[in-house]
């Protein structure tokens, strides 16, 4: 099964990708965490990526196709994956619908999590996330059981630099300029099932799972 999560910054699509791995027993593949981690260990990609990350701004689209195309065809991904924050736009959409389509594959549902704008710049300020397996956590809604630590695995939990009110701003105007087109895109495609993103993590984790079933 190949599911996309799609929504603005702040929407809550990495807390839900977390909860549907747990429960789904798919890989959570994450553009942003892959971006992430090549930072962290200085690869060229992470090289390539920094100043974009830094501004709020997308990847060029030749680097991040690469990329996650090259994550999905890793043997762990072979039973199907939860996509969070890829793809982005058209383009990345349509490479994505090409490659699975050569693997005789296709996405099976988008899930569009809809959140009101002033929610995501309250969300993204009080965000935590651990170093180590990427789940996210807020100061207010979710805290973590242990200040500063990952209930999953003990990791300890940091802020994003990229989470302060001039870049989530950019981040969100990029969204609805260049991701909120893919709404449209996957509802032709017959694709598209949206919920909205409140009551909590555990509610809208029930209409995700509703809506896959
Ligand atoms: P995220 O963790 O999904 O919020 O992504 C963090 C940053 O990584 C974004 O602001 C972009 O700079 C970059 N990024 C992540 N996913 C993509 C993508 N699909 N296309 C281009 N850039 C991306």
């Amino acid at each position: 099964m190949y599911i996309i999560l799609l929504g603005a910054p702040g929407a809550g699509k990495g807390t839900q990708a977390v909860m549907l791995v747990d429960k789904m027993k798919l890989v959570q593949v994450a553009s942003g965490d892959l971006f992430r981690k090549a930072l962290q260990q200085e690869t060229a990609l992470g090289k390539k990526a920094k100043a974009y990350m830094e501004k709020g701004q997308l990847v060029p689209d030749e680097i991040t196709i690469q990329m996650v195309l090259e994550r999905l065809e890793a043997p762990d991904v072979n039973n199907g994956a939860i996509l969070d924050g890829f793809p982005r736009n058209l383009k990345q959409a349509k490479a994505l619908d090409k490659a699975l389509a050569k693997q005789s594959r296709a996405i099976d549902k988008v899930i569009n999590i809809k959140v009101l704008e002033e929610e995501v710049i309250r969300r993204l300020g009080g965000r935590w996330i651990c170093r180590n397996c990427q789940a996210p956590y807020n100061e207010v809604d979710s805290p973590p059981k242990v200040k500063g630590k990952c209930d999953r695995c003990g990791g300890e939990l940091y802020q994003r630099a990229d989470d302060n009110p001039t870049t989530i701003k950019k981040r969100l105007e990029i969204y609805l300029k260049e991701t909120s087109p893919l709404i449209d895109y996957y509802k032709k495609a017959g694709k598209l099932v949206e919920v909205i993103s409140e009551g909590g993590p555990e509610a809208v984790n029930k209409k995700i799972l509703t809506a896959l079933r």
